[in-house]
């Protein structure tokens, strides 16, 4: 038997056939070619699944779970509660999929199927209690506890991104002042590079001059990542995690970003005595975390 796992996104919508070891036998992806009606996108879905399938030689009934991973809250009863950019609004994904599949399908939100990925099959392989922080557009996050994701009361847990750490900060588009991701996302780190360095396009580019040994670069990433020390210190002072693991661009740039976080991380937590601590490192996986998190939802 396999699995599928679906990444559903504003501009593609990305599937595997994953088998019951975890890896992935086939892939597949199509624009998402917004915009369209929920139904259109079920519509998509259904016909991506069939067709990824077909690539695999995986029959219909040799499937036992479709599991799609969406941006927004997603409720147990699989209703997307609400994501502008697809125009979900209570949107029974889960229920649209079965009706047009016959395979049981499960929904979840994109950034906890990474996060599951990841402790899956990836970096947090054999840990329970585990959290995954993207630091992308913005700061995503999935928190595992005793192997379980966690999901809270509405499906909406884990947005570490929402954390306030300067109340006197900037401004979030979710209204409150200071969140984690204005100040850890890598478009806070291109935002503050700009002041410096205006003909910069993207946080690789503050890394490349960091790399040059450009000095403003090696101090705009230095408060970077004191900024993201604080963030990870709160999630590891409340949590106490196995593991951290850092995901997306930013963590493409491996030990460079991830010592002096670690440095700065064991100056701040709580726990500085403890023979235990959590351990921080790279994702492994890169986009397949969210699609074989979703094939396991
Ligand atoms: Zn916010």
């Amino acid at each position: 038997m396999y699995k599928i796992g679906i990444d559903l996104g504003g501009t593609n919508i990305a599937a595997a056939v994953v088998g019951f070891d975890n890896k992935i036998v086939a892939k597949e992806s199509v624009p998402t070619g917004l915009p369209k009606t929920p139904d259109e996108i079920a519509d998509s879905i259904a016909a991506l699944v069939r067709s990824v399938a077909s690539k695999a030689f995986v029959r219909m009934d040799e499937i036992s779970v479709v599991g799609i991973g969406t941006p927004g809250a997603v409720n147990a009863e699989g209703v997307v509660e609400n994501d502008a950019n697809l125009g979900f609004v209570n949107t029974p994904l889960r229920e649209m999929l079965e009706e047009r599949l016959g395979l049981v399908c499960r929904v979840g939100n994109d950034a906890n199927c990474a996060a599951l990925g990841e402790q899956i099959a990836g970096c947090g392989k054999g840990t329970r209690n585990f959290i995954a922080v993207t630091l992308g557009t913005g700061v995503g996050g999935g928190i595992i506890l005793g192997g379980k994701l966690l999901t809270g009361v509405n499906g909406a847990a884990g947005e570490i991104g929402h954390m306030v750490i300067d109340r006197e900060g900037i401004p979030c588009k979710c209204g409150r002042i200071g969140c984690f991701e204005q100040y850890a996302s890598a478009t806070a780190l291109v935002n503050v590079a700009k002041e410096a360095f205006p003909d910069i396009t993207g946080a690789k580019d503050v890394f490349d001059l960091a790399h040059a040994d450009n000095l403003r670069a090696l101090e705009i990433i230095d408060d970077y990542t004191e900024y993201l020390a604080d963030g990870i210190t709160n999630l590891i002072n409340i949590f106490q995690p196995e593991m951290i693991c850092i995901g997306g661009g930013v963590a493409a740039q491996g030990e460079f970003i991830l010592k002096p976080l670690r440095e700065k991380v064991e100056k701040k937590r709580y726990t500085k005595n403890a023979s235990v601590q959590t351990v921080i490192r790279a994702a492994t996986l890169g986009n397949d975390a969210g699609l074989i998190g979703a094939a396991n939802l």
